[in-house]
């Protein structure tokens, strides 16, 4: 695998993003149709082990992998399908909700900090503190000038986690809006899928653009050399899969975790 592949999807850094300018229908550079990228990426979660282990093993860096879509964008669907064969051991997701009371009593960052991954692990955010510029814009839930100091802390925080041995992936998964009204459709229609559509969802979809905007700026102006953004066309959940376990592969793959030097085991025989 070129190391470069995950270029196919990141922002540069200062880059403006379009997003109405990204097909959520791509499946640029897949290995081939979806049985043959389903087989590939069987592949890359079995590279993904091998890599987390022995970054666990290491235990001298970690990995941070942001995960933020629109509604019904897929991000559980990626944890499910891309995360399911990691050791749980060394490896958390942790989902972040509407800020509890505590929360909310503290800098909008308190809350994240301390849930970032340690030496030796793998930490999945479900959400981030992203919506502290998304969800909180689109719904003015606090002024303009305070969100918008936000982009420069968020910058300047991961540069924090990076310094200290975390590499930070961040994943925003692209679907259309009428992908999102056929996922919206099927989870109305199935019951075993109801649980997951709330009629509130409706109100976020007719802000739709104004979402669009907040995660353009919020890319844009928050992809780094050291915390960089990729947009995965994501209306194909085969194509998406893929995409998101050959950013991961090759993410660690850079990394290069070492096995730590073994003790000298020479003539130690067990009686
Ligand atoms: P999900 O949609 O991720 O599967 P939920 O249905 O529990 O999970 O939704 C979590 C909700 O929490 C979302 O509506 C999201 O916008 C909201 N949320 C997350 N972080 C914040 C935040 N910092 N401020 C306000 N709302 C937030």
């Amino acid at each position: 695998m070129a190391k470069t592949d995950g270029q196919r999807w990141r922002v540069g850094p200062g880059t403006k993003v379009h997003l109405d300018k990204i097909d959520t229908r791509s499946t640029a550079g897949a290995p081939g149709d979806r049985a043959a990228t389903d087989e590939a990426v069987a592949g890359l979660l079995g590279e993904l082990q091998g890599l987390q282990e022995r970054l666990y093993a290491e235990g001298k860096q970690s990995l941070l992998v942001v995960l933020q879509a629109i509604d019904a964008g897929g991000k559980d669907g990626t944890i499910k399908h891309v995360f399911r064969g990691l050791n749980p051991a060394s490896c958390r997701v942790v989902s972040f909700k509407v800020p509890s009371e505590e929360e909310r009593s503290h800098d909008f960052l308190w809350r994240v900090h301390n849930k970032a991954p340690a030496k030796g692990d793998v930490v999945v955010f479900n959400r981030s503190h992203y919506e502290d510029v998304l969800v909180v814009r689109v719904h003015n839930l606090v002024p303009e000038d305070v969100w918008r100091p936000r982009y420069e802390m968020l910058n300047d925080f991961e540069s924090t986690l990076a310094a200290a041995g975390t590499r930070i992936v961040k994943l925003y998964l692209h679907i259309s809006k009428e992908e999102q009204a056929e996922r919206f459709q099927a989870r109305i229609d199935d019951p075993s899928k109801n649980w997951k559509f709330r009629t509130a969802d409706l109100e976020d979809r007719a802000r739709w653009d104004a979402y669009v905007d907040a995660f353009e700026e919020a890319i844009s102006r928050t992809s780094t050399a050291t915390a960089p953004w990729y947009v995965i066309p994501a209306d194909r959940k085969w194509y998406r899969n893929w995409a998101v376990s050959r950013i991961l592969v090759e993410t660690l793959a850079d990394m290069d975790p070492q096995y730590p030097p073994a003790e000298d085991l020479t003539g130690v025989v067990i009686t």
